[in-house]
């Protein structure tokens, strides 16, 4: 047996329990493995029952003494309650509402180790767990255990698997053990000076350690995953995840790129174009960034800003670097109303200065876009601003120096390559409003240098955001009523789910015709949805803009960059259907002018994980922070819509529990790769991450 058996080669899976273990992305002994206790209960100093207090989280090994379920007929509806007992003979009492399918597995006489809230119900004088964890330790039906001693499950700290559907966490724990019985110690492949350095444990330890602590453990330790053996492994994870990002930076360092001039020129060009006078934080980035330009290698750089901190000059101002170069820049952006907005204002401020600025899209004509291409081509336009449509084959530029992409987290590395492709080592900028901490930024975008711009324009005003049940929608819409009867506009939005883009539309175009003919039949109202062709789309935006139309009825496909000052509300129905970031996102269209501007969030049914959305917005505006609490909600997978994004899977390390170690690993990983002990560890090093890291972790272009 070794890392790479197959664990349906393992005694006691079956072809089913190997079905399931797949299921879960399990299948090598090194992936059973890697399946980490996610708690550990200390079973060797048991409280006896009669010792138990209200209010503390409790481990309680005793025997069933009787059951029942009572409560409404139908098996899976009703209220089971087992009653416990101990060598204290005190009683606790279990209770498990729907716990209908107990009656069956929780049978009198049955030795069992619960974990829960200890309560005490004053109505019947005992004690109680309400939904307790339990585990059979004696004599249950269908048991495996095998050569496994029975002291595995008790009379020690004992690791607690997260079971999934029959795979139960006894089952995780016996065949674990199994299979660490019977592999030969693995060889330790993290540098020995780092390992003797920091302390850490060797691999076989600590993975053993991880799973069966030893008796004399610290459980606080375990249960924070700070144990020596669970750091270790932990460390190890983001060790190599960040030697990989290392590397790949390296080697990106050494590519030949354009090295832009900053003469007095680029600057009075600037001067000239420039509609405001820059921010502080906007000065600051543009320095970062032309020095960078300034290099003679490419660059790779990140701009992080919140909803409406002003990148998109920015942009604009690394553009002119570029034009007055003599290079032309490409300007990728993820829907085609960002893009024709982006061209948009890109065409108002470098007309000023003489430059040619063009939009191409997939929604233009055949013939159309053949003769954008053609001027693209032959050097005759400076910015081109488009969609996924830039990214074709068949769109050539005479001499690429730039490529600047809106909303990072839209597209994926592979498309940022493919941009990249379309000339010579351009220079990149990347842009997002995903405000995201820097290590965090720093590991999932490997490659590039990160600027931020931490400052709003001056004279924005916070914007205030209410929330509405829907029964009081009248009151969301007559506040708006007396924005637009001030002169102001607002946008209405509807949600739309990925899938059903269709559905959202019909949504609001119902919402159109109510709001236009009942409920402000005297005011503009336009609609604006992504089944629209083109050209309607930029004439709705246009009449938006313009303040011919006063309220613009919409699906999300207003999310990003669309800037109108003018607007002052954004209406949301339905907001318990959108995720956290995307609400914030969807507010960052208004305040973007000098007047108060307001959200009003419109909620029709709420679960609780919405309510805490919705209260999260109404308190505060603070990207970063909700950014935070988004990633907290969801989770780090769906926040940055995994693989897409580049995000590593890890499987020990968590990237919202461990930042610290991950700090240190990457201190660690950066000094290696720099200053390695010798040209064979090195060499070791990149072999290994190669073989075991890369497809894992999307390093694509290591070593
Ligand atoms: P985002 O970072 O969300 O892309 P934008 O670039 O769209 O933000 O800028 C938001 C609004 O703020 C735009 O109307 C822009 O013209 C304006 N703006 C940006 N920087 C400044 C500034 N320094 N002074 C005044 N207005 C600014
Ligand atoms: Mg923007």
């Amino acid at each position: 047996m070794d890392l790479t058996t197959p664990l349906s080669f393992i005694k006691g899976i079956g072809p089913s329990r190997a079905a399931m273990l797949q299921a879960k992305g399990l299948e090598t002994v090194e992936d059973l493995l890697a399946y980490v206790p996610f708690r550990y209960e200390d079973r060797s100093n048991l409280k006896p029952i009669s010792h138990l207090a209200p209010g503390e989280m409790a481990t309680v090994v005793a025997e069933v003494r009787s059951a029942r379920l009572s409560g409404l007929k139908r098996r899976d509806l009703g209220l089971f309650e087992a009653r416990f007992t101990d060598s204290s003979r005190a009683i606790l009492t279990g209770k498990w509402f729907h716990g209908g399918y107990l009656a069956n597995v929780l049978i009198e006489g049955l030795k069992v180790a619960l974990y829960g809230k200890v309560e005490f119900d004053t109505y019947a004088g005992e004690l109680t767990m309400l939904h307790p964890e339990y585990e059979i330790l004696s004599g249950a039906p269908g048991d495996d255990d095998g050569d496994a001693p029975a002291s595995l499950h008790t009379g020690r700290v004992v690791p607690i698997y997260e079971a999934a559907g029959k795979l139960t966490t006894r089952m995780f724990r016996v065949l674990t053990h199994r299979i660490l019985a019977e592999l030969p110690p693995e060889e330790d492949q993290l540098p020995p000076q780092l390992v003797a350095r920091l302390k850490l444990p060797d691999r076989s330890t600590a993975i053993r350690q991880t799973h069966f602590p030893p008796p004399e453990s610290d459980l606080r330790l375990l249960n924070a995953f700070r144990s020596p053996a669970q750091f270790r492994l932990i460390f190890e994870e983001f060790f190599w995840l960040e030697c990989g990002v290392a590397l790949k930076r390296g080697k990106a360092r050494t590519l030949p790129g354009i090295a832009f001039d900053l003469s007095a020129r680029v600057r009075e060009q600037i001067k000239a174009m420039l509609p405001f006078k820059p921010t502080e934080a906007q000065k600051r980035v543009l320095k970062e960034i032309a020095e960078d330009m300034n290099q003679p290698r490419p660059m790779n750089r990140l701009l992080q800003g919140d909803v409406g901190s002003g990148k998109t000059i920015v942009a604009a101002e690394a553009a002119v670097i570029a034009v007055e170069n003599g290079y032309q820049v490409a300007v990728l952006a993820p829907t085609e109303i960002l893009a024709a907005q982006h061209a948009f204002y890109f065409k108002q401020i470098l007309s000023k200065i003489g430059y040619v600025t063009l939009l191409l899209t997939g929604s233009f004509s055949a013939r159309e876009k053949s003769q954008l291409k053609k001027l693209v081509a032959e050097g005759l336009v400076q910015v081109v601003v488009g969609t996924h449509a830039l990214l074709q084959k068949d769109v050539e530029f005479k001499r690429l120096g730039l490529a600047i992409i809106d909303e990072q987290h839209r597209f994926g590395v592979l498309q940022r390559l493919g941009m990249v492709e379309k000339g010579a080592h351009p220079d990149v900028l990347v842009m997002t409003a995903t405000p995201i901490p820097r290590t965090l930024a720093m590991t999932l975008y490997g490659d590039l240098d990160v600027s931020v711009i931490d400052q709003l324009p001056p004279g924005r005003k916070p914007i205030l955001t209410k929330h509405y049940t829907d029964d009081r929608v009248e009151q969301a819409y007559s506040f708006m009523k007396t924005q637009i009867d001030q002169g102001r506009q607002a946008y209405v939005v509807y949600p739309v789910i990925e899938e059903s883009e269709t559905q959202a539309m019909k949504a609001a175009q119902k919402m159109h015709q109510h709001l236009s003919r009942e409920v402000f039949p005297e005011i503009p109202v336009g609609l604006m949805h992504g089944k629209l062709a083109a050209p309607e789309k930029e004439s709705v935006m246009q009449r938006f803009k313009e303040g011919a139309l006063k309220i613009l009825v919409s699906t999300t496909v207003i999310e990003v960059g669309v800037d109108v000052p003018n607007a002052t509300v954004m209406l949301i129905e339905q907001a318990e259907r959108f995720g956290l970031s995307q609400l914030h996102q969807l507010r960052g269209r208004v305040g973007r002018g000098g007047e108060q501007s307001y959200c009003l969030l419109v909620t029709e049914k709420m679960n609780d994980a919405a309510r805490e959305r919705i209260r999260t917005l109404v308190e505060s505006t603070d990207g970063f922070y909700i950014a935070e609490m988004d990633l907290k909600l969801r989770g780090p997978g769906e926040f940055f819509g995994t693989r897409q994004s580049g995000l590593p899977s890890l499987r020990v390390a968590n990237i919202l529990r461990d930042p610290d170690i991950l700090e240190v690993a990457r201190r660690e990983a950066v000094d290696f790769i720099a200053r390695p002990p010798s040209p064979e560890a090195l060499r070791r090093a990149v072999a290994y991450i190669r073989d075991h890291w890369n497809r894992r972790y999307g390093l694509v272009t290591v070593g």
